[in-house]
């Protein structure tokens, strides 16, 4: 019946919810997986290291809160930041996994300021998750480059990397739940992503790619305050 549809849809969505959830965490837990081996490793206490867990730590937190705040959107606050340094962060805490990869990751920044209104949790997502793309593609190493540009309207940035690339027919179901290549993938990161920049700011996100050469990822936030 109409009604044990509309259950049943409920349902799926609770699931896909709980994989996006589960998604999400572990991000966090696999880069905090990595600073207990490199610290295991150099046998070093290291300051630094220390203070990139605690915000990891602080990043589980927050996802649980903002999941704990669902039922009152309004809790949510859009602040003001400078993209560069949200990006900075988020390079910053994938660096151990990618120099265990053999990864190099570069910035490139052609402006001054990029201030953007934004939820600053998800925008530290969304380029998470294309950083962490970029980085499972490259099996042999590579490089990955972050490039930030600014207009008068909009901060533009793309995801560099000279991974393997995606072939053609592969590219339109990039950001279609649980579309992966990968064993053990979910396949939420880039749905996850899309909604981040598409529908909470308003953004633009595209991808190009050429098979054996690489992919770039073109994302377009609008600058200052109004969201
Ligand atoms: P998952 O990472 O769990 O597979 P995503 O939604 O994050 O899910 O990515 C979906 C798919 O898009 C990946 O499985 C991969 O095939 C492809 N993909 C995304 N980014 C890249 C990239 N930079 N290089 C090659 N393939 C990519
Ligand atoms: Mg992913």
């Amino acid at each position: 019946t109409e009604q044990m549809l509309a259950e049943w849809e409920k349902l799926s969505l609770v699931g896909q919810m709980s994989a996006g959830i589960a998604h999400e965490i572990r991000n966090p837990i696999t880069s905090l997986k990595g600073f207990v081996q490199l610290i295991r490793e150099s046998k070093q206490l290291r300051e630094d290291y220390f203070d990139i867990m605690d915000s990891e730590f602080n990043r589980i937190e927050t996802i649980i809160k903002e999941l704990l705040m669902f039922s009152k959107p309004k809790d949510v606050n859009f602040t003001q930041h400078d993209l560069k340094e949200l990006i900075t962060q988020v390079v910053m805490l994938m660096e151990p996994q990618a120099i265990l990869k053999n990864i190099r990751i570069d910035t490139e920044w052609n402006s001054n300021e990029a201030i953007i209104s934004c939820l600053e949790h998800q925008i530290k997502q969304a380029f998470l998750n294309l950083i962490k793309n970029a980085m499972e593609a490259m099996v042999n190493g590579g490089n990955i480059t972050v490039k930030v540009d600014t207009n008068e309207k909009d901060v533009l940035i793309q995801v560099i990397d000279n991974g393997p690339g995606i072939p053609k027919e592969k590219l339109e179901k990039i950001g279609e739940p649980f579309f992966t290549t990968k064993e053990g993938g979910t396949g939420l990161g880039m749905m996850v992503t899309k909604n981040i920049i598409k529908n909470n700011h308003q953004g633009a996100l595209e991808v190009e790619s050429e098979v054996g050469k690489g992919t770039t990822f073109h994302i377009r936030l609008p600058l200052g305050m109004d969201c």
